[in-house]
């Protein structure tokens, strides 16, 4: 199928774009904006999405870039995924990110997919969202009323909605350096390499003297939006760090998933008994990162 009929516009100015939307909702109009189409353009031709005007971000100045600010990793929102991938700074300083960008489609869709994109799309089988959740980011969003920052927490609202307002453009992420000595992983399992994941958990893990000292986990593909597994956490803080008590703590973990999704490629069982072995895996893996 072939997308219904848009207008388009190209904005060169961030300012312009944020007119641009504010005046289209004024006058009651469905305005998108268009970041790398690898989300929308399919959604456009199935017709599933069907804005009657487009607002590309690709020429607006100011939108992409990687740099390190006082400890904090902060990547423009139009930054394509696999830029983001290959960048020295996220690889050795946010490397939980950098695992998550490479298991992100294929290179093709990293290519022209933006980082921003994929947060705001908040695909629940997407691998970003529960790494926001894990690292604690934060957005910056450009509306009429000025700019905003929101907590991971805040962002993620349910299956594909963000806390963005229809006016607000998502401008920059913000995640912190890693901590020395912490353990990380991040593992999904798809159908095929490069599918969404039918689900997949992220987590960080800190210690000392072999006793947990901090835990976040968060599972993806398995509810309507990334989820954090407070229980699993906390089972797992004050313990010594072994393989009884990973598998307690996964077990907790898939335990405390509400409902979680089925479709035709996974039940709500399946899912359930995925998140368990994946974070099994996951905890196993982070303790070998440790120190
Ligand atoms: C074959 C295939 C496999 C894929 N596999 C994966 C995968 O494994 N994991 C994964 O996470 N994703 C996957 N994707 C999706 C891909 O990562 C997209 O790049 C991403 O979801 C959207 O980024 P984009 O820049 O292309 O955004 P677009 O498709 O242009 O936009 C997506 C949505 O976000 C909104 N939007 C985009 N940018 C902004 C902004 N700055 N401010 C406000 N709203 C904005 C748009 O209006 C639109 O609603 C896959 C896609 C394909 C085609």
């Amino acid at each position: 199928m072939k997308p219904a009929p848009f207008d388009y516009h190209a904005p060169a100015t961030l300012a312009e774009a944020v007119r641009l939307l504010q005046q289209y909702e004024d006058d009651g109009i469905d305005a998108k904006v268009l970041a790398g189409g690898q989300s929308l353009m399919p959604m456009l031709a199935l017709r599933v999405a069907r804005p009657e005007v487009l607002i590309d971000l690709r020429q607006v100045a100011g939108l992409t870039g990687i740099r390190e600010d006082a400890g904090t990793i902060v990547i423009g929102a139009m930054e394509p995924k696999q830029l983001a991938a290959e960048s020295p700074l996220v690889q050795q300083k946010q490397p939980l990110f950098h695992a998550a960008t490479e298991l992100v489609g294929h290179r093709q869709i990293r290519n022209r997919g933006s980082v921003g994109g994929s947060f705001a799309h908040a695909d629940p089988a997407s691998e970003y969202p529960a790494v926001a959740l894990v690292l604690d980011m934060e957005f910056k969003a450009v509306g009429p009323g000025g700019e905003r920052s929101i907590p991971a927490e805040e962002f993620f609202v349910t299956y594909m909605t963000t806390s963005l307002e229809t006016n607000e453009i998502l401008t920059e992420v913000r995640m912190p350096v890693m901590a020395p000595g912490t353990g990380w992983a991040i593992q999904e399992m798809a159908r095929r390499n490069g599918d969404l994941a039918l689900a997949g958990v992220a987590l960080t893990l800190q210690a000392s003297g072999g006793i947990c000292t901090a835990a976040r986990i968060a599972a993806f593909g398995v509810n309507a939006t990334a989820v954090r597994l407070p229980q699993a956490e906390a089972a797992l803080v004050g313990q010594a760090l072994n393989a009884t008590n990973f598998t307690n703590a996964a077990a907790l973990g898939a335990a405390e998933l509400v409902e979680p999704m089925t479709c035709i490629h996974a039940s709500a069982s399946y899912r359930r008994q995925l998140v368990k072995t994946l974070l099994e895996r996951c905890l196993a893996e982070a303790a070998g990162r440790l120190g």
